[in-house]
Parts: C-alpha cells; sequence; structure tokens
C-alpha cells in the first residue's frame, strides 16, 4: 500500500479502513471482523489525538517509557492500550498495570509475572502469545512447536485472558510467501482450539503484509507507517 505522506492521518485512517473492507470481502472474510489496531510507537499525543479524532480507539506501543506519558495524557477509559515490544522482566509491573493487552508473551516467566502484578480490581489482561513462524531469521517469539503447552499454562492464570497468536514474520515483498507463516499461524491457532481452549485473535499483518495476513485469517492487523507516515525517531 502507497499512502501520499501530504495526507492527514484521519485519512490515512480512512483509505485503510477502506482497504481492509476490501479485503475482507474479496478473501470471503466476514464485515467487520479485522479489527484496526494503530502503532504510535514514537509518534507525539498529536497523531495520536489526530487519529483519535477520526475514531480510533486501540493503539499500540513497543517502549514502555515511549509509551506512559501518552497513555497519562488521555482519560482512563478512552483508548484501549495494546504491549507489542519486547517485554523485559522488570517492566511487567508497568505494563500490567497500565495496558489492556499484551502481543508479545512468549514465555511463561513473564506470563506469571503479568498475572500476579495485575490489579485484581481491573478487568483481566488480553493477552496472546508471540509464536516465531520465520525459524533462525528471528530471535523473538516461541517455537511453533512449543507454543501449545505455553497457551495451556497461560491459559490457567487467573489475571491474564488469554486471547490469541501474534507473529512477525520475516520481511518479503512475494505476496505467497507473505502468506505462508500467517498460514501456519492460523492452523497453530485451530490445534490450540481442538485442544478445547477458546482463542479469538489472531494479531497479523503490518503496512507492508496486510493484505496477506487478512487473507489468512487476521483478525487485528498493527498499522503504523501506513496511518502516521515513516518513522524518524529512533528509539
Ligand atoms: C512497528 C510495528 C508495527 C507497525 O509496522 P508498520 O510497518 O509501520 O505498519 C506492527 N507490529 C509491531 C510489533 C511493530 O513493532
Amino acid at each position: 500500500m502507497k499512502y501520499a505522506s501530504q495526507n492527514t492521518i484521519a485519512q490515512n485512517i480512512q483509505s485503510i479502513r477502506t482497504h481492509i473492507e476490501d479485503a475482507e470481502k474479496k478473501y470471503a472474510r466476514q464485515s467487520g471482523s479485522v479489527q484496526l489496531l494503530a502503532v504510535s510507537k514514537t509518534r507525539p499525543i498529536e497523531d495520536i489525538q489526530a487519529a483519535f479524532n477520526a475514531k480510533q480507539t486501540h493503539f499500540g506501543e513497543n517502549y514502555l517509557q515511549d509509551a506512559l506519558p501518552k497513555i497519562r495524557s488521555f482519560s482512563e477509559d478512552a483508548i484501549e492500550w495494546h504491549f507489542i515490544g519486547p517485554i523485559q522482566s522488570n517492566k511487567t509491573r508497568q505494563i500490567a498495570e497500565n495496558f489492556s493487552w499484551v502481543h508479545t508473551v512468549d514465555r511463561l516467566k513473564i506470563a506469571k509475572r503479568l498475572s500476579e502484578q495485575r490489579a485484581p480490581e481491573q478487568k483481566a489482561l488480553n493477552v496472546c502469545i508471540q509464536v516465531n513462524t520465520s525459524g533462525e531469521s528471528s530471535k523473538s517469539g516461541i517455537n511453533i512447536e512449543e507454543t501449545l503447552i505455553l497457551a495451556k499454562e497461560i491459559s490457567l492464570l487467573s489475571n491474564l485472558h488469554l486471547r490469541g497468536l501474534m507473529t512477525i514474520p520475516a520481511a518479503t515483498d512475494d505476496f505467497n510467501l507473505q502468506r505462508q507463516p500467517f498460514h501456519l499461524l492460523r492452523e497453530l491457532k485451530d490445534e490450540i482450539q481442538s485442544q478445547g481452549i477458546e482463542l479469538d485473535t489472531l494479531s497479523m499483518g503490518m503496512t507492508n503484509d496486510m493484505e496477506a495476513a487478512i487473507a489468512e485469517g487476521s483478525t487485528m492487523v498493527r498499522i503504523g507507517t501506513a496511518i502516521f507516515g515513516q518513522r524518524t525517531k529512533i528509539l
């Protein structure tokens, strides 16, 4: 997808919503079954406000210190914040307290800490397991073979609500190659569900592979560049 950089954030969001609806039709997906997560890492509060004014209410952040001031600048229930970055164990308390979703859980130790540190008066923290669908070319995410066991363990933790699986495949521009890891993730979700664990989320697809992800069953695409433009700031 190409988005002219002079477009406003509101226009970009509208284009992506249209693109999602078109892809839902094209791949026989139920209308409204693919949610848009706006990835606002490194972006200023004004950009988030512009997206929020365009009725975008789910935002993804990768870096806790970058995210906290943004989270605090909005009233508590206005936005659902999703943590989608690597998790260091000394950051789990603030992640558990400030986010409603975490997409990047790949170890039981982190899951246990998040569950213990989620305040009991808050709703259960929604969690996805990050799966490595690209083999050696990726270091983050649990291996496919180990995912079922982790899913069973996480489903027993009282302050977490296991929602599904997430993956960040190795980048490629080839549409058919893009579909493969997403297809694997979809099959893995089906296998875990056949073991009696209810999952409703496949967090997959970014600016460059969103269509392939929707074709393979994504329920949540995580889009940064196509909404906010190229990232310049490195954290
Ligand atoms: C940055 C990021 C995205 C968004 O990527 P774009 O290519 O800018 O759409 C999605 N998911 C994760 C985990 C990210 O870190």
